[in-house]
């Protein structure tokens, strides 16, 4: 079947081409640069010419031409057929490889399609693109070992394909994620392409702008991303990876882990050839087992000592396999969401420079159909499995640095990381919304830990801290500020409305009954309220605050001040 070099659109770092083998030859559907640094290193055993299937001259599509020609001449005795599919570009294909580009006439031979006699070219299928190659577009109707194929090349119109089109074809579509007049919006001909995919045409989607955002909209409707040609790594790509990674490391000024696990899976599924890969992070104070790579579902949440993942880190060892929909210990759940079929898993457990297992580094599909080999397959990622190891210790610290045992909440440190992440366009003028806070304070605390007991003392600030979070809602983060005082950031809210907010938080905690070693008890709290002045510190706003809660204090407690 038709294999694809690359899928990206116009900007992307491999842009759209595909390949077949037909007898002796293979043929290429357009050839950019991307992809001849690719046919460059393919084992060529066998194969006695090329072909090139030109959908349209720009760049991303044409740029390698000449490389291959060059290259193939020079190197191997294989002979490049360039196909144009008109008389026009013809010409300037001839222009554009021999006048500009330099290849003699006589390294490479040049023809139009429907006079080549390729006996795989059915059809040539005009449609439009960009203006300025009106009539220079087109796509294909292709017999690909006996499949009928329609390639649209870059088109902005599927109407011209659409009599090719059988319930046994393979449609390789051009799509773009955001809309843009030159390309075919994803949302426009969704529906379409899902009543074919339905009727049991294959539906493959390439030149892709954003392949997440994509992935994201044909999940679980049968319809899938073009399928990649996966080559053996080469010490090329692997270094490729690990200096990003590297690179990323030595501008991580955000504290953030983000980047550094996705080119550590990056590298996992290069080096072993795998679909999927993603990094599990077992979150101990939770008891959860949590990942945000593994699909296109935002963040995964499952309870630790489940599924392939927990029992790899629960026996301390590699858990393969392959067969995973007769696995009792596979949750097919994420399948059965996203549409996605997993035919081999491999876990393997990562631990911190203590021995102390602190996640899992997780490998789905691998694209030899025998699977994972538990021996082999391990050796070859205990590189990145390490580094994984290293990136979640420092995560963990990281974290448990920025949260407070006690309550759970996050604390001064987590206060101040927060507030430079998310927050700093309030008080830098970036923004004309206001960010508003309280700070608040339980009434009378002391007398808590003197009547009833430190633990009945720390019971209240956890019960606390309980509510305060409960009150949250998205965007809003709740800190303890110091022993019995906290904080609640809220963004996008304006002095009345966080007033309102503390008021109704104010009575909450007056109606709740506070477990305290044993008992129950009543407790309130007082509320200083302020809206973040921009240009001042993030300590003066704080103090704003401050001075209100103490005005609440000095005039009687349980009460929210706000001026
Ligand atoms: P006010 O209404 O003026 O706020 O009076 P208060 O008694 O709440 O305030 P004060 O600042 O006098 O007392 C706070 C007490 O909180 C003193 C300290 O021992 C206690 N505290 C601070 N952190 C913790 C903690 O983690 N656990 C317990 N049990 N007590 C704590
Ligand atoms: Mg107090
Ligand atoms: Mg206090």
């Amino acid at each position: 079947m038709i294999k694809f070099l690359g899928r990206g659109s116009a900007f992307a770092d491999e842009n759209n081409s595909a390949f077949f083998k037909y007898e002796n030859k293979l043929v290429l559907i357009d050839c950019p640069m991307s992809s001849f640094t690719r046919i460059k290193k393919m084992d060529l055993t066998g194969i006695e010419a090329v072909d090139i299937l030109i959908t349209h001259t720009h760049a991303d599509h044409i740029s390698g031409i000449a490389m291959l020609i060059d290259f193939l001449y020079f190197t191997t005795k294989i002979r490049v057929t360039v196909i144009a599919p008109c008389e026009k570009v013809k010409q300037n294909m001839i222009y554009n490889l021999t006048e500009l580009d330099g290849c003699e006439s006589g390294w490479y031979d040049i023809a139009v399609a429907t006079e080549c006699g390729a006996p795989y070219i059915k059809a040539v299928i005009p449609t439009h693109h960009t203006e300025q190659l009106e009539g220079k577009c087109f796509g294909y109707n292709l017999d690909v070992n006996g499949t009928n194929v329609i390639y649209t090349g870059d088109t902005n119109t599927l109407e011209p394909f659409k009599p090719y089109i059988t319930d046994d074809s393979a449609v390789y579509v051009e799509v773009s994620s955001i809309p843009v007049p030159v390309h075919l919006h994803l949302d426009d001909i969704l529906p379409y392409l899902k009543e074919i995919s339905a009727k049991g045409t294959k539906v493959y989607l390439m030149h892709l702008d954003n392949e997440r955002a994509v992935e994201e909209k044909i999940e679980g409707t049968g319809i899938e991303l073009a399928p990649l040609n996966q080559t053996a790594i080469t010490p090329d790509m692997l270094f490729d990876i690990t200096d990003k990674l590297y690179k990323t490391t030595c501008n991580n000024t955000e504290n953030d882990h983000t980047a550094i696990f996705g080119y550590l899976t990056a590298l996992g599924k290069a080096i072993i050839g795998a679909d999927r890969a993603s990094f599990w992070k077992w979150d101990k104070r939770r008891h959860e087992l949590w990942t945000t790579a593994a699909t296109g579902v935002d963040k995964i949440v499952i309870p630790d000592n489940t599924g392939l993942v927990g029992k790899a880190i629960t026996n301390k060892c590699v858990v393969v396999t392959n067969d995973p929909y007769n696995d009792p210990d596979f949750n097919s759940s994420v399948d059965k969401k996203t549409g996605y079929v997993t035919k081999s898993v491999m876990v393997l457990p990562v631990a911190d420079v203590n021995g102390e297992f602190i996640g899992a580094f997780q490998l789905i599909n691998k694209f030899d159909d025998k699977g994972f080999d538990i021996e082999e397959d391990s050796r070859k990622l205990s590189l990145p499995a390490l580094i994984c190891g290293l990136a979640l210790e420092s995560d963990t610290f990281l974290d448990d640095a920025h949260h407070d045992r006690l309550t759970k909440l996050k604390n001064r440190i987590g206060f101040y990381s927060d507030f430079s992440k998310r927050y700093m366009k309030y008080l830098d003028g970036k923004t004309d919304k206001p960010l508003s806070m309280f700070i608040c304070d339980i009434d009378k605390f002391k007398l808590v830990n003197d009547t009833y007991g430190h633990n009945a003392g720390d019971q209240v600030l956890e019960h606390a801290a309980k509510l305060l979070m409960d009150s949250c809602e998205e965007g809003e983060n709740a800190y303890r500020w110091g022993g019995e005082e906290f904080i609640i950031l809220m963004p996008d809210t304006t002095l009345e409305q966080a007033t309102e907010k503390a008021e109704k938080l104010r009575k909450t905690i007056e109606a709740s009954d506070f477990p305290a070693d044993g008992i129950f008890i009543k407790k309130t709290m007082s509320f200083g309220v302020a809206t973040f002045v921009p240009g001042k510190s993030i300590e003066d706003n704080v103090s704003i605050a401050d001075g209100r809660l103490y005005t609440a204090k000095e005039t009687g407690r349980n009460k929210v001040v706000n001026s």
